[in-house]
């Protein structure tokens, strides 16, 4: 029986010459845009083969769509190295890879303690005919109610662990960046009694009046 396309090979791993780098399946890498002035595509190798004399190679790639190549479009707490795992599948000549890639899990993502060009993150995949995203919701933060943005600098309360934006919060980047402990305003009131109650306990004899009374 014919098995599909008896010409074609499929090959473990496959050295792009140009960058010197062995390809295999599963990794993520860098295609050249067709377009120079745009970024590289972001995608994932499934799969590599050649013809029968091991040339002509090509790989079937997932790509992976920046917001922007998204129908909805960047969002504000999507982040610069944020990426869209998509159902959209092609094959590519394996010559226009131009380097190598890793797509971070988000949670992995926000650990790195240096995010280097060719460090991407996906917490989403996505739809290419629907626009519809994988999952449809995620958790959203601080006042404004957003999902976060690895990009963006929060602040955690101690109390409710919501996390928000310095801006939200009439605070600047710089005095969030020195705070060592942060109450939200929800928390604050509660929280500044139990501060002032155990300094009370150990400075003043009358607990009771102490406890009442809020520290500004
Ligand atoms: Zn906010
Ligand atoms: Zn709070």
């Amino acid at each position: 029986m014919a098995k599909g396309r008896p010409n074609r090979r499929i090959l473990d791993s496959y050295t792009v010459k140009s960058i010197n780098k062995t390809i295999r399946a599963g990794d993520c890498v860098l295609m050249r845009a067709s377009d120079s002035s745009k970024p590289s595509y972001v995608a994932r190798v499934e799969k590599i083969e050649s013809d029968t004399r091991g040339s002509n190679v090509k790989v079937h790639v997932r790509w992976y769509y920046r917001p922007e190549e998204s129908i909805g479009g960047r969002r504000q707490f999507h982040g610069s190295k944020e990426v869209f795992l998509s159902d959209h599948h092609d094959i590519q000549s394996a010559d226009t890879i131009e380097g190598k890639c890793t797509v971070h899990s988000f949670k992995n993502y926000t650990k790195l303690d240096a995010v280097g060009n060719d460090d991407f993150f996906c917490r989403f995949e996505y739809n290419s005919s629907t626009g519809a995203f994988n999952p449809d919701r995620v958790a959203v933060y601080c006042k404004c109610e957003m999902p976060y943005n690895p990009d963006d600098l929060m602040v955690q309360c101690e109390d409710c662990n919501d996390w928000f934006h310095p801006n939200c919060i009439d605070m600047s980047i710089e005095e969030a960046k020195r705070l060592e402990h942060f109450f939200c305003a929800n928390c604050s009131s509660g929280d500044q009694k139990k501060l002032n109650s155990s300094h009370a306990l150990t400075r003043h004899s009358d607990v009771k009046v102490d406890t009442k009374r809020r520290r500004r």
